[in-house]
Parts: structure tokens; sequence; C-alpha cells
């Protein structure tokens, strides 16, 4: 009888440690505080992605790194898929140290990468052809464009990062026209027409250049997130939304960035996507503080409130 109850002891730990090892490892880097209250919230917009990936059932485990912090070499290697919700840009977190190097190391064995919002961009001479070869676009400076406006999004193509997803109009600072990868499997996940209003601003880095104004005249689709399947079998994400942090509590927003999530570390996205539900407190938990004098303002400088007028945040990065 004792012998049977052992047996069975172990046979019930055995799967719970295989149940554990099965699980997967999902690592979110939120960069510091760089914008007014309610945008590029990377801190609070990190732990509610974790929040949701907790209490959804699903088999992962998430570890979060705050306030520009970088993961220990352990956990960089433990990772599935790192997911950088950050200002990128010369300030890019892969920029520092070696860190480009410490996750092409992970890369190479198959690590997915998700990059959020102003992430998706880095010096097309510095980090360019990295981003482009793992997460199969970026926005390239004088290429891709950073405007406000409302993207209306009517279908979604057949992929398991569109599952549950239902048509949705969202106003967002939508970068668009990214530099995109020719190698590689690329699919764009959310496309819209980007109106001519878009193109109201001068030439120059994030504003307008002759090629993306030709493509807005044309009316064509304008990606603005994509999923990447490297040649090596690797998996990539990138979403250029997420500027405002309200815009987590639109069902379908979460939606599509949960499902890149788990989809970039190869854990099987369920048929109606990753289910999650947030309430009007959830979004007003961990927002970064009222800025002051006293916040490490090193990286960045002091940049206005686009809340109070969207057209600022346009200009502020030109
Ligand atoms: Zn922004």
């Amino acid at each position: 009888m004792i012998k049977k109850l052992v047996v069975l002891l172990v046979l019930a730990l055995t799967s719970l440690a295989q149940a554990e090892e099965a699980k997967k490892n999902l690592l979110i880097i939120a960069g510091r505080p760089s914008h007014g209250v309610g945008a590029h919230e990377h801190n609070a917009g990190a732990l509610l992605f974790k929040k949701c990936l907790d209490e959804s059932g699903l088999p992962v485990t998430t570890t979060v790194i705050l306030n520009g912090g970088w993961p220990e070499r352990e956990q960089l290697a433990a990772a599935d898929t790192v997911v950088i919700y950050a200002d990128g840009g010369p300030h890019h977190p892969l920029l520092q140290d070696d860190r480009m190097e410490q996750l092409a190391e992970e890369i190479k064995r198959g690590c997915g990468l998700v990059c959020i919002h102003y992430a998706v961009e880095i010096p097309k001479e510095n980090g360019g052809p990295e981003l482009l070869g793992w997460m199969g676009g970026y926005f390239e400076t004088h290429w891709s464009v950073n405007p406000h406006w409302t993207a209306d999004f009517k279908s979604f193509p057949k992929h398991p990062i569109s599952n549950g997803l239902t048509p949705y109009t969202i106003l967002d600072e939508w970068y668009f026209h990214m530099r995109f990868a020719e190698e590689g499997k690329l699919t764009h996940i959310l496309a819209a027409t980007a109106p001519e209003e878009t193109m109201s601003r001068r030439d120059g880095p994030h504003s307008g250049n002759p090629h993306v104004r030709q493509a807005v005249a044309e009316g064509l689709p304008q990606t603005v997130a994509w999923a990447f399947e490297r040649p090596d079998g690797g998996r990539g994400f990138g979403f250029t939304g997420g500027h405002f942090h309200k815009n987590w509590g639109d069902d379908n927003q979460r939606k599509v960035v949960l499902n890149a999530i788990l989809w970039t570390a190869k854990a099987e996205v369920p048929a109606e996507g990753v289910p999650s539900t947030i309430t009007s407190e959830d979004l007003e938990k961990n927002l970064d503080p009222v800025r002051s004098a006293e916040l490490d303002r090193s990286a960045k400088p002091v940049l206005p409130d686009h809340n109070a007028d969207p057209a600022i945040c346009a200009a502020c990065r030109g």
C-alpha cells in the first residue's frame, strides 16, 4: 500500500515537473519613463501584460524588468521570447553596453522578439540590420513616419496572432511605412489605409519623405503590426502603436499583442486568442510618477504632455 502511494506521488511530482518545464518563459523589458502621464507608460503597460498573462491560465511564466533595467544573463538564456516596450531610436535599450551581442546569442537559439511602439525604431547604421533580421522590420528614419491617426482595421490575415480579433478602430501614434526584410516570412497582421492628414507635416526623419507620400497618395494599406518567421525558424513581431496607455483597455488592441507574445515564444495561441479582462482601475495602476526634476532624465530630455495636444508629440521627434 505504501509502495503504491510512493509510486503515485513520484508520478504526480514528475508530471508536475514536466508541466513546469513545458511552460514558456516570457520576458518583458520596460523602458524608463519619458513622456507625459498616459503616454509611453512602459512600466504600467508591461505590468498590465503580465497581469493578463498570469490570469490567462495558459502555461506561461512572465517576468517583467522595469524602469530601463536589463535582465540577468540567466533570465535571458531561459526566455522563449523577449518583449521590449521602451523608447528607441538612438536611446534604444539594445544599444547600451553589450546587450545587442547578448540578445544575438538568444536569437541564435530561436528566442522570439517583440518590439512595441518606439522600440521598433533604431538607427539604420546601428541596430537596423539586427532588428530587420530578428523581427522582419523596423522604423527607419527618412523612410518611416510617426503621425497620430485613427486606424480602421477591417480584416485580419489567417494567422495565430489574429485569433479572436474582431474589426476595430482606434487612435494611436501608428508609425507606418516600415523598412521590411526581404528574406523570411512576413505576415501583415494589422494594416489600414492612412488618411491624407498623416502627410500634413514637412519632410523630416520621422515626419515625411517622398516614398511614403507616394504610398499614401496611392491609398496603399499601411502595415502597423507584423509577424515574422526568420529563415532559421525563430519568430518576431513588431507593433507600432502603444503610445496611449488607455488603448490597452481596448480588447482587440490588447489581444493582438498578447497573442503575439505567445506566438513568438512558440506557444499555442488559443482559438479565441488570449483571454483577458481589465478594468478602468487596472489602467490607472503603476503609472509612472509625475515628472520631477529629481527623476533620472539623463537619457532623454523632458517632453511635453502629449495628451494635451497630439500634434505636440508628432513635433517632438520631428
Ligand atoms: Zn509615442
